[in-house]
């Protein structure tokens, strides 16, 4: 029988092309919080978009994890009892998930295009995010059925007017309204692709995870996950949003800064002086000297985490 008290942590990457800093940040952090409690790691390969994530880029990943010396119990290429550990190969378990909620009536095709989702007069946040107006949730069935034919319809979940609020272990307490301050959102894309929200919520719950640890970019997510968990009647884990890693000027790290991929990096530092550098500004430890993974176990704790996001400094660009 499985122990259900044990911690099981993931890291959960995107595998678009080499991981850099900020994903490095993200896996030291998620393997340090389920080590410190001696648990479990995961790794799962989020490769649902088949034209943007490549297998040698997941293989290239795990080959910088081990080098980094993060190691993981499961998943991967390595397999596990609860694989395929490849977003990519478990369509036919979002399937299930997705008829679930269609069950429940709460899925409806929507036709709109980029270009109608994000226009003018789209409800937008403070933030720029634009809410699903519910443009296509009241269309008959006849309206739906001419629409198709010249329109491949994405799934859109109804989300009621209600406010879903959770403890995060870095952000503390967290609270969004579904309908205002989300609105109905996308579960499967027009392309027949199962969108990240359900993937990530049936991936994590099938796969016993206990504890999610990401960042903070994914802090507003949560909320619909919730929402799914309860929908899908699985059981949610706990929560650590952790700080995101940005360029001197604030703006957030992209795919240009180059300087910052695990590819250039290697080529100037050992793997023990990024992890120290790394703690350090997790503020884990007082100064930036090289360590490995295993010496960090046992200072990771959650209320040493800078609550603010963490710009680096420009010499790592030079
Ligand atoms: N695959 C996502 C990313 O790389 C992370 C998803 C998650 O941790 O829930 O941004």
């Amino acid at each position: 029988m499985e122990d259900t008290k044990q911690t099981v942590g993931r890291f959960a990457p995107s595998p678009s092309g080499r991981m850099h800093l900020g994903n490095v940040f993200c896996a030291l952090m998620a393997w340090l919080a389920a080590r410190s409690e001696g648990g479990r790691m995961i790794l799962r390969q989020e490769d649902l978009d088949p034209q943007r994530c490549l297998r040698e880029n997941a293989d290239m990943l795990e080959q910088d994890l081990i080098w980094l010396g993060l190691d993981w119990d499961e998943g991967g290429s390595r397999g596990g009892p609860h694989g395929p550990y490849y977003q990519s190969e478990r369509t036919a378990i979002y399937e299930k998930a997705f008829q679930k909620l269609q069950k429940q009536r709460l899925v409806y095709p929507c036709f709109c295009s980029r270009a109608e989702l994000h226009a003018a007069e789209a409800p937008h946040l403070s933030d720029g995010r634009v809410i699903y107006a519910g443009r296509c949730r009241s269309l008959t069935e006849q309206e739906r059925q001419t629409l198709a034919k010249s329109r491949r319809p994405a799934a859109r979940l109804m989300v009621p007017e209600e406010t879903i609020s959770f403890r995060d272990r870095c952000c503390g307490v967290y609270r969004e309204n579904l309908a205002r301050e989300c609105g109905d959102f996308l579960v499967r894309r027009s392309d027949g692709v199962f969108a990240y929200q359900l993937a990530v919520v049936v991936d994590d719950a099938q796969m016993g995870v206990t504890q999610v640890v990401r960042g903070r970019d994914l802090l507003d997510s949560t909320p619909r996950q919730l929402y799914l968990y309860r929908l899908l009647q699985l059981h949610a884990p706990e929560f650590g949003h952790i700080p995101l890693l940005l360029a001197p000027d604030g703006r957030r790290l992209s795919k240009r800064d180059g300087a910052l991929d695990l590819g250039a990096l290697r080529k100037r530092f050992s793997s023990g002086e990024i992890l120290g550098f790394l703690a350090c500004i997790a503020g884990l430890t007082d100064r930036a000297e090289p360590v490995s993974a295993r010496e960090l176990i046992p200072l990771f704790a959650w209320n040493k985490l800078p609550r603010e996001d963490i710009r680096l400094p420009a010499w790592l660009w030079d």
